[in-house]
C-alpha cells in the first residue's frame, strides 16, 4: 500500500532522483477531549491512515507543492516571507506555515519541489491537518538542517497549523502523530509532554463513524470554549485547570468537564494497564455525557450516533475531537466489530437521514522517514 503510494509520488515528481519521503499518521482520540490546552491528560492513538510527503531540493528559493487529492499548485518563498493565511490554494497555508516556523527556529529551508498524498479523510476529525503539518514539518526540518526531536516536531507542526488556520489548537494531535506506537494507545500528559504507550487489549477493536455533519462551527466555538476555560483558571488563581479539583469547579460546567475528563482519562489508562475491558465502555459514555451536558460541544447527530453504537452492541462510544460534528469513536469486541459497525451505520442512517462513513482503525507507529 505504502509502496504504491510512494510510486505515485515518485511519478508526480518525475522520477526518484534525490527524493526523500516522510509519513505522518492521523489520530483518533480514545478519551480526553478539550483537556490538552489546559495542561491535562488525553489518550489518543496514531491510526493506519497517513499523509505522505515526497520532496526534492531545488535551486531558486521557492517551495512548490502539490497534493494528489486537492487541486492547485502552492508556490511560496523558502525564506518564510509569505503570509500563511493568504496563500492560495488554502491548504498551501500549511506549507507556508511550516516554512515560517522552521525559519523562526533558525532553519534554512532550501528551494523544494514536494508532493503530498493523504489517506486521512479531510475534515472528519481524524486530524488530516496534523498529519499534513507533521509530515511537512518533519520533511522540511530535515532539509533545513535542523535537529528536531519528536516533541520539537510536534510543537513546530502545531505552530505551522496555527499560522495556517488561525485556530489556537492544543498539542494532542501532533504528539499522537509523532509518538504513535503499533497496537498501543498513548497516555499524554500535556503539561510535561510525557507520553506513555499502553497496549490496547487484543480483543477490542476501535471503530470510528463520521456523522456526515461537517464541523463547521468548530473553529470559532473551539476558541470560545478554550477562552472560557482560561477565564476559569484565572478566576481560581491557577495556571491551568489541571490544578483544579472538583470542589473548585462545581458551579462552572465548562471547567467541570475539564476536571472530570482528566480523571476519566487516568481511569481509562488504569483500566487498559489492568486489562479491565469492562471498565472502558462506561468511561467512554461518561466522557460523551460530559462533553454533551457540561462542555456543550455535542450535536443531536453525535448523540444519536453514540446511542446507535450502544444499541448495536458496542462496549461504549463518545464524540471524538473538538465536537460540533465530525466523528464518534466506539470500542467493540473484535469478534463482533463488523456487525456492530454495520448495525451502527444502519441505525444512525435511518434515525438521522444522514450518510455516515465508517472506519475500523489500527494503532500504528508514529511519523518518520520511509521509502528509499
Ligand atoms: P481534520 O484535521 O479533522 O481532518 P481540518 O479542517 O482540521 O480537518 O483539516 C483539513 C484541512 O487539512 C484541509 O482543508 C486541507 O487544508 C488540509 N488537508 C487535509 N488533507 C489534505 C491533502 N490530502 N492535501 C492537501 N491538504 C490537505
Ligand atoms: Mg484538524
Amino acid at each position: 500500500m505504502t509502496d504504491q503510494r510512494i510510486a505515485d509520488l515518485t511519478d508526480a515528481l518525475d522520477g526518484p532522483d534525490g527524493l526523500r519521503f516522510v509519513r505522518a499518521p492521523g489520530r483518533v482520540n480514545l478519551i480526553g477531549d478539550h483537556t490538552d490546552y489546559q495542561d491535562g491528560f488525553c489518550l489518543p492513538m496514531a491510526i493506519d491512515r497517513d499523509c505522505l510527503v515526497g520532496l526534492r531540493p531545488t535551486d531558486g528559493g521557492r517551495v512548490r507543492a502539490r497534493s494528489l487529492e486537492l487541486s492547485g499548485t502552492v508556490d511560496v518563498a523558502a525564506d518564510g516571507s509569505d503570509d500563511a493565511r493568504s496563500v492560495e490554494p488554502r491548504w498551501g497555508g500549511f506549507v507556508a506555515g511550516a516554512v515560517q516556523t522552521l525559519v523562526a527556529r533558525g532553519g534554512r529551508v532550501p528551494g523544494l519541489d514536494l508532493v503530498v498524498s493523504s489517506t486521512v479523510p479531510a475534515g472528519s476529525g481524524l486530524s488530516s491537518s496534523s498529519a499534513l503539518s507533521v509530515a511537512l514539518t518533519m520533511a522540511l526540518g530535515d532539509t533545513a538542517g535542523l535537529e528536531l526531536d519528536a516533541n520539537d516536531v510536534a510543537r513546530a507542526a502545531l505552530d505551522a497549523e496555527v499560522r495556517a488556520t488561525g485556530v489556537p489548537g492544543g498539542l494532542m494531535d501532533q504528539l499522537a502523530s509523532v509518538h504513535g506506537v503499533a497496537d498501543h494507545a498513548l497516555l499524554i500528559d500535556c503539561r510535561t509532554l510525557a507520553v506513555e504507550p499502553i497496549p490496547l487489549p487484543r480483543e477490542v477493536a476501535v471503530l470510528v463513524v463520521h456523522s456526515g455533519v461537517p464541523r463547521t462551527l468548530a473553529g470559532s466555538a473551539y476558541a470560545e470554549r478554550r477562552a472560557a476555560t482560561e477565564r476559569a483558571a484565572t478566576r481560581l488563581g491557577i495556571a491551568s485547570l489541571r490544578d483544579a479539583n472538583l470542589r473548585d469547579v462545581q458551579d462552572d460546567a465548562f471547567a467541570r468537564h475539564v476536571v472530570t475528563e482528566n480523571a476519566r482519562v487516568l481511569a481509562f489508562a488504569a483500566a487498559l494497564r489492568d486489562h479491565d475491558v469492562g471498565a472502558l465502555g462506561p468511561l467512554l459514555l461518561a466522557s460523551h455525557a460530559s462533553l454533551r451536558d457540561d462542555f456543550a460541544v455535542s450535536t443531536p447527530e453525535l448523540d444519536l450516533l453514540v446511542d446507535a453504537f450502544v444499541a448495536a452492541g458496542a462496549l461504549g462510544a463518545r464524540l471524538t475531537g473538538a465536537g460540533f460534528g465530525g466523528c464518534v469513536v466506539g470500542l467493540a469486541l473484535a469478534t463482533k466489530a463488523p456487525r456492530v459497525l454495520d448495525r451502527t451505520v444502519e441505525r444512525y442512517r435511518s434515525a438521522s437521514g444522514r450518510e455516515p462513513s465508517a472506519f475500523v482503525v489500527q494503532a500504528v507507529e508514529g511519523a518518520g522517514r520511509v521509502g528509499p
